[in-house]
């Protein structure tokens, strides 16, 4: 009757519309699959998919672009309530998603199986960033990017039920994952040493050179920022506290509960658009790049 944590019931399965405003070809089509509730459980799967929607539209860009998305939960019933490694890593769960915190040993990342995470977001009408909602009120979370999923999906993002944070863990993730931007946070004495890099917001130029160059955020120099301040470079960035600068002193993408800058908004709005017109059949999404970002998202939380 069990297999992989998947209860055989008529319910496991079901596609909700939670929100529709438009043809799956015109909008951005975000998927939440459920992990670690039972049948019974159900209707607070579908509680908590509406007040993670809302906790990211309350922020922009979403809220000025809010009518661009359609919203989907389909339920996955699992054989158990709560997810394996909540409250500790001893803790195993049979769930139909393989919800896991203490994920390569680190607590607070909670990844998920991706090939069952697909069978259960083929369900959906369309599915461009899927969202996996682990029963749960412990802090954690992950973004899979360059996932190349057939269904037409290539980030999901993992977190919690129930806490506090998760709904900016949320839209941190989608940072990733729509706007296609990096982290802004570091968390140890490195250096970066590569050539220029391939993200929207981070670079090896300081403002006279990004100027000069015309290059990355050149146009938002000196703009003021909605995260506060004024738009520049400021060292540190993606894992390193040196060598390497971003656009703002402290966006979303290094602290949960902040804006977006001005150039991770312009980013998210144009991933936005990726999904939202049609052309955005047209992906070239390169192969076989997996990532599992945040590693450490502790760090990601303003610690008063
Ligand atoms: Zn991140």
């Amino acid at each position: 009757m069990l297999k992989n944590g998947r209860a055989n019931t008529a319910a496991d399965g079901d596609v909700h519309e939670i929100i529709k405003n438009g043809d799956v070809g015109d909008r951005v089509d975000i998927v939440f699959v459920g992990d670690g509730y039972t049948e019974a459980e159900l209707p607070d799967f579908h509680t908590d998919v509406k007040e993670k929607w809302k906790d990211v539209t309350d922020i922009e860009p979403y809220t000025t672009h809010a009518e661009l998305f359609n919203v989907w939960a389909v339920d996955a019933v699992s054989t158990d309530s709560g997810v394996s490694g909540d409250p500790t890593a001893d803790v195993q769960k049979n769930t139909a998603l393989g919800s896991h915190f203490f994920c390569n040993d680190t607590e607070r990342l909670l990844c998920v199986d991706l090939p069952r995470v697909e069978s259960y977001a083929g369900k959906a009408p369309a599915a461009d960033l899927v969202i996996v909602v682990s029963n749960s009120e412990k802090y954690g979370g992950a973004g899979y990017s360059g996932v190349n999923s057939p269904v037409g999906y290539d980030g999901v993002a993992t977190l919690s039920s129930s806490h506090d944070d998760s709904g900016q863990i949320a839209i941190h993730e989608t940072g990733h994952s729509l706007g296609l931007l990096a982290d802004e946070y570091w968390y140890d004495e490195s250096r970066y040493e590569g050539d220029e890099t391939g993200s929207i917001n981070t670079s090896v130029y300081g403002a006279d050179e990004m100027a000069q160059r015309q290059a990355k955020w050149h146009r938002w120099l000196g703009e003021e920022s909605p995260d506060g301040g004024t738009v520049g470079t400021y060292e540190g960035a993606s894992y390193n506290a040196y060598g390497i600068n971003r656009p703002t002193d402290n966006s979303m993408m290094r602290t949960l509960g902040r804006e977006f800058n001005l150039p991770g908004r312009e980013a998210m709005v144009a991933g936005f658009y990726r999904y939202a017109t049609p052309l955005a059949t047209d992906r070239r999404t390169e192969a076989a790049r997996k990532s599992i970002r945040d590693p450490e998202l502790l760090k990601l939380v303003d610690t008063k």
